[in-house]
């Protein structure tokens, strides 16, 4: 792999340099505060920012948050954001209150050396995301500006096509920073040789999002572990009721190919925690997956799943996990996950954790994330990787 990377650009000395780092600051945000419900993308890259500051560039970094839609949206403000950022670092983070306009050019000129600033959402500009190369490298432009290096520490977001991912690199010498080359180092051993048995536990919301890296994974996993609200979506290609479970009808299909191409590799679901409605209070009960009451919603994989499926995990020696085994922000659906979680943290694999909610869910549940070989903070990201496809933001870096 040619990347250079951030001990590079520290050996060149980076005083009185601006540094622009691509960071992934997209927190899960408390839907009625407002406030950051999980803080760990932040300390993921402090050891980015840290090492810069300490050797006293003047660090300049960005961030999407959410899916504003171009355009300012309070609610996507990485305001609060900046705060908690200077908590970590212990240094005053300066805020720009806009991205590429007079706030965030007048905040980076006052930079002096071993200073923070961080440029408000990178998506409430038009161009960040643009299909458009034009609009994205004018916008790319702007952004280029404020840096005399690159560092993309952003692994959450490198499998997007976005400027500050894709078209910034190519306008700044750029680096990987420490968070993107652990990353990388860590999944290029799972697609590798991974040492076996190789189990795979997949869950979450979204089948159609996932179909690819079963596709991609089969072939190379000796189990393959289905819970979560995808699994209703097999249960059905198996002949099965679900109710009113999350199901991609569509998708039906092409499930039921791949587990006639499985050589009995996947496992689902043998008993559902079926609830009367999607709510945290909702009466439910456990019933076997084959027989889902008509008007029930499945929210969790049942006690006799998780047996099953640790028993899978028992003498496995890599595994990753992406997707919660059931609605794990409720209480009354979170065993599924925490039952998983915890034969995944017991095996004694070399154990992955990627995806968002994956990795907020091990925190959530107050599970330790030592117990966790690496907890990734891109779900996208590390299953595009998985796949095999060539990620914008790893080429960017290489070229
Ligand atoms: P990740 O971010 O780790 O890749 P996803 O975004 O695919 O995971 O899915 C996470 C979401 O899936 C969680 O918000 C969780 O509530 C939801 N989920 C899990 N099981 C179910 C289910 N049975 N029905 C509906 N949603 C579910
Ligand atoms: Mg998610």
């Amino acid at each position: 792999m040619s990347i250079r990377t951030l001990d590079d650009l520290l050996a060149e000395g980076v005083p009185g340099r601006r540094v622009l780092v691509r960071a992934d600051l997209n927190v899960p945000l408390d839907k009625q505060s407002g406030s950051i419900a999980d803080d760990g993308r932040i300390r993921a890259v402090l050891p980015t920012l840290g090492a810069l500051t300490e050797a006293g560039a003047k660090v300049v970094v960005c961030s999407h948050l959410g899916r504003p839609k171009g355009a300012p949206d309070p609610q996507f403000s990485l305001a609060p954001v900046a705060g908690r950022l200077g908590e970590l670092l212990g240094t005053a983070v300066h805020f720009a209150t806009d991205t590429i306009g007079d706030s965030a050019q007048a905040t980076v000129a006052a930079l002096a050396d071993g200073e923070v600033a961080l440029l408000e959402n990178l998506r409430f500009n038009k161009g960040e995301t643009s299909k458009d190369d034009a609009e994205r490298g004018s916008f790319a432009d702007q952004l280029a500006a404020f840096g005399d290096a690159y560092v993309d520490d952003a692994f959450g977001a490198v499998h997007r096509k976005h400027a500050s991912v894709h078209d910034v690199p190519a306008r700044l010498p750029h680096v990987a920073g420490r968070l993107v080359l652990r990353e990388v180092e860590v999944l290029s051993q799972l697609t590798g040789a991974p040492e076996r048995p190789y189990v795979v536990v997949l869950g979450g919301s979204k089948v159609s999002d996932k179909l690819a890296v079963i596709e991609a994974l089969l072939p190379k996993v000796d189990r393959l572990l289905i819970g979560g609200g995808m699994c209703f979506t097999f249960l059905k290609a198996q002949g099965h009721e679900v109710g009113s479970s999350l199901l991609e009808a569509e998708m039906v299909e092409t499930c039921r190919n791949l587990l006639e191409r499985s050589e009995g590799k996947i496992m689902l679901p043998v008993d559902v925690v079926a609830a009367d409605a999607f709510a945290p209070d909702a009466a439910h009960d456990t019933v076997p997956a084959e027989g889902i009451p008509s008007k029930r919603v499945g929210l969790d994989v049942g006690p006799k799943t998780v047996a099953g499926f640790a028993a899978a995990l028992k003498d496995a020696r890599t595994t990753f996990w992406n997707g919660p085994m059931g609605v794990f922000e409720m209480p009354a659906f979170a065993h599924g996950t925490r039952g998983v979680a915890e034969a995944i943290a017991a095996s004694g694999a070399f154990s992955v954790v990627g995806g968002g909610d994956s990795a907020a869910a091990v925190r959530a549940l107050g599970l330790d994330e030592k117990d966790f070989g690496h907890i990734s903070t891109g779900g996208g990201a590390s299953l595009e990787y998985l796949e095999g496809k060539t990620l914008p933001g790893i080429a960017a870096l290489e070229n």
